[in-house]
């Protein structure tokens, strides 16, 4: 029998599969948008091209481009471009950067979104936005930014590098492996985090001999929704802030960050049953070793210091962290972030 618990499952319609993005104008008027603005990420440029061409008169403007973590200028401009072409919704296809731009316009008109992930960072299944300003990453929470419609087409992701590929999928992860350990972590969640921890090993096994199998494209896909979904129930725990207190900071690329920060916050948060039920999803028998072993053998870079942050950063960062969250051992963060910054194979503590 569980313990007493709450679970909140969020509306949204999910359409993947090969092709389906031959699918999104059928979607757009599914929602009776008329108007679509589109948002493509540079590197899907041509795909973007065809979707314009196959909107019809349905197209209204576009914003090619996008940069991460959402600047402030960059979400401001996107949101005078839709009120300029008088958008009744917004079409984004790319990574997180794309889906976080196409949030950042639905925060402020609540103009419905069609999210056509291309990586697997999972933004397109939670109601959470970021921006940046300053130096600083602010996030929120707020249903209108949650895309009503969600078309994975892994024919789109296909060619996304492998560096990319693995480094988004260690996004993915931490996803699952931090939504078995957070305040609001529940047996739903943890069902939904262990299949998609599973989904995605497999299809990164896969894709690391094979880039351009299309059924572990799909698997990854899938994990990706997943994961998605487990985070916005769960919410954000202590790996993800440090994350985004890095990303916002000093500017570290997203999910490589995650990488090198998950192996190290797991050794200390994962326990009990959801630990063994995510070891048994990665085929290890210790989740921190595996982690740290499948990101390597998936060269994705395992230490900070190899994204560019200086050691007297690493421990700034603690610091900071440590002063805005002080139900967080400071030791403990300053061990986290020392290991990750350092890259060490995690051994010890939760063995
Ligand atoms: P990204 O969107 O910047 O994409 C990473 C790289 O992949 C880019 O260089 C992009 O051009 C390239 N790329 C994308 N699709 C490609 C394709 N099909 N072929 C070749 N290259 C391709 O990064 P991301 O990791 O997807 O997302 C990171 C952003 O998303 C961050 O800003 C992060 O904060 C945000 N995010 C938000 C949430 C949320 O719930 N709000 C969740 C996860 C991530």
């Amino acid at each position: 029998m569980p313990e007493p618990f709450v679970h909140v499952g969020l509306p949204s319609r999910i359409v993947l599969g090969p092709g389906t993005l031959d699918s999104v104008p059928n979607e757009v008027d599914l929602l009776e948008i008329t108007k679509v603005l589109l948002i493509a990420t540079n590197s899907v440029r041509n795909e973007a091209d065809l979707l314009e061409l196959a909107l019809q008169d349905r197209f209204a403007g576009r914003i090619d481009g996008v940069k991460q973590h959402v600047p402030m200028e960059r979400a401001e401009a996107a949101r005078a471009k839709a009120r300029e072409v008088d958008a009744t919704g917004i079409v984004a296809i790319g990574g997180g950067s794309a889906i976080g731009l196409a949030k950042a316009i639905a925060l402020t008109s609540h103009l419905p979104i069609i999210a056509i992930p291309t990586t697997y960072a999972g933004s397109e299944m939670t109601p959470v936005w970021g921006q940046t300003a300053d130096g600083d990453k602010t996030t929120g929470t707020d249903l209108a930014v949650l895309p009503k419609t969600v078309v994975y087409d892994p024919l789109l992701s296909r060619q996304l590098p492998l560096d990319i590929t693995a480094a988004s999928v260690a996004n993915a992860l931490a996803h699952c492996v931090e939504a078995t350990w957070t305040a609001k972590a529940d047996p739903i969640t943890e069902v939904i985090a262990v299949e998609g921890v599973r989904a995605l090993r497999d299809g990164l096994q896969t894709v690391l001999t094979n880039p351009t199998d299309l059924d572990a494209r799909s698997n990854l896909l899938y994990g990706a929704s997943l994961a998605g979904s487990a985070l916005a129930s769960a919410g954000t725990g202590i790996h993800h802030k440090l994350c985004h207190l890095l990303g916002g900071a000093y500017n570290l690329p997203h999910a490589e960050t995650h990488a090198a920060v998950l192996p190290q916050v797991s050794r200390y948060k994962a326990t009990g049953r959801a630990k063994q039920r995510l070891e048994a999803a990665l085929q290890t028998d210790d989740l921190a070793t595996g982690l740290f072993d499948l990101f390597t053998e998936a060269h994705v870079p395992i230490s900070l210091k190899e994204l560019g942050l200086t050691e007297a950063q690493a421990s700034e960062a603690a610091d900071k962290f440590a002063a805005a969250h002080p139900e967080e051992e400071k030791k403990v963060v300053a061990d986290i972030l020392l290991r990750a910054w350092n890259g060490s194979k995690p051994e010890g503590v939760s063995r």
